[in-house]
């Protein structure tokens, strides 16, 4: 997208309950969860499977945040839901759209944290680009996030209340009494590709994936969800028997040499062993395939060497590779390999039997394309950093 493209950036006025102290927030509780806090705060116990139903629909189906409009819980339950809980969002911080219609929005969660999240239109379906952690522990070397430390794991209700987020801003909340078909709603998939490296966050990155999978909840199927690891070898498996998602994997090397270098996690969990976890993720078909993500270094790992290498290595997985052109931040120590190069790549793959398709770069105008976010939180920082040294104060 040409850096002159349009841009337009507004400060978001969705109104938002503020977060009210002392409150426990219902987004996120798992449903036992849930029911359990609705028994603590007085709900007799017949009831309490039913008004947990009653809430979940109300919060994932309706979108709605106000006890008031609850209209088929009685007024005595409503005062005595608000006078126990509350039901709070991640704040809009910022909202931009790039010229191609990628929406990213940087929210701050509790403790004055920022993390970005990205929607993206696409003809037949729109995904939401979603993060699991402040900063990551990892430091993949071509990752701008991986430059930013790990801050702290999201929290389940930080996790689908993103989600929530984007739907608000997309105004996708059915009217009542309507459901609409999943193939035409706006936000019809999930990506976990965000900030962070969700295998790190498991339980609570399960269960989110929990409310977000949920037939009364957010309602998509386990087969709209793609979580994305470095190659936590331990915990896949544990993420396909208790999640059970489309996984991803940042493959981006043929050599442990080189991905060693890239994806450091590499040293821990070498080729051969992440291979070995990923051939026993269940239920791989040709339909259910796992996304082999690569990133196109110039000069490092984009040879047709590589290419034949890396169908040799995968050999006998149900899988479709994904060539990432390479985003640039400032700083970053590599370059984007050419589109030649980059097809000719893809052409090899593509032979070999694997579907191959290149991964268009979305919203670089607005720093949202794969790799590129904590730039808007930084900024944001030097912008408030500046503010206060103008003003003398401490940064
Ligand atoms: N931590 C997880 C998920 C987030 S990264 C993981 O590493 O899988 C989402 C994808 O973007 C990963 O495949 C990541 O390797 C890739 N990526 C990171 N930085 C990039 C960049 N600068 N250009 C292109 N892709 C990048
Ligand atoms: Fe973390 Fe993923 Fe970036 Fe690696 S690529 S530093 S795991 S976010």
């Amino acid at each position: 997208m040409p850096a002159s493209a349009p841009i337009t950036q507004d400060l978001v006025t969705i109104p938002r309950k503020p977060e009210e102290t002392g409150r426990m927030n219902l987004v996120g509780l798992t449903r036992p969860a849930l029911a359990e806090a609705l028994r603590a705060a007085g709900t007799p116990e017949q009831q309490v499977k039913m008004r947990a139903a009653q809430l979940w629909q109300w919060i994932y189906q309706k979108g709605v945040r106000d006890f008031d409009a609850m209209t088929n819980l009685s007024k005595a339950y409503r005062a005595l839901l608000a006078a126990h809980f509350c039901i709070a969002l991640p704040e809009v911080v910022s909202r931009q759209v790039s010229a191609d219609g990628t929406r990213k929005y940087l929210l701050r969660i509790s403790g004055g944290h920022e993390v970005e999240t990205v929607y993206i239109p696409e003809e037949d379906r729109g995904t939401l680009c979603i993060s699991s952690q402040v900063g990551c522990t990892l430091t993949c070397s071509f990752c701008h996030t991986g430059t930013q430390k790990l801050v702290r794991n999201l929290t389940p209700g930080e996790i689908v209340g993103q989600i929530m987020v984007a739907r608000d801003d997309l105004g996708e909340w059915p009217a009542p009494g309507r459901n609409p078909k999943v193939e035409t709603r706006l936000l019809s998939n999930v990506v976990l590709m965000g900030m962070g490296e969700p295998l790190y966050n498991f339980e609570n990155v399960r269960d989110a994936m929990q409310i977000v999978m949920d037939n009364e909840g957010i309602s998509l199927s386990r087969r709209r969800i793609t979580l994305s690891t470095s190659g936590v070898v331990p915990e896949i498996a544990r993420a396909g028997a208790e999640i059970g998602c489309m996984l991803a994997v940042s493959f981006h090397a043929t050599t442990d040499a080189v991905r060693d270098k890239l994806v450091p996690i590499n040293r821990r969990w070498n080729i051969a062993t992440l291979l070995d976890a990923l051939r026993a993720y269940p239920k791989l078909s040709n339909s259910e395939r796992i996304t082999f993500e690569y990133v196109m270094l110039k000069g490092v790992n984009d040879s047709d060497a590589d290419a034949r290498r890396l169908v040799q290595l995968i050999a006998g997985i149900p899988a479709k590779i994904n060539l990432i052109p390479f985003n640039e931040w400032p700083g970053a120590p590599y370059e984007r390999s050419d589109w030649a190069r980059i097809e000719a790549f893809a052409d090899i793959v593509y032979k070999a039997g694997y579907a191959s398709p290149i991964r268009t770069p979305r919203g670089e105008d607005i720093m949202a394309a794969c790799g590129q976010l904590k730039s808007a939180t930084e900024r944001a920082r030097k912008s408030r950093a500046e503010i206060a040294a103008e003003a003398g104060l401490p940064g």
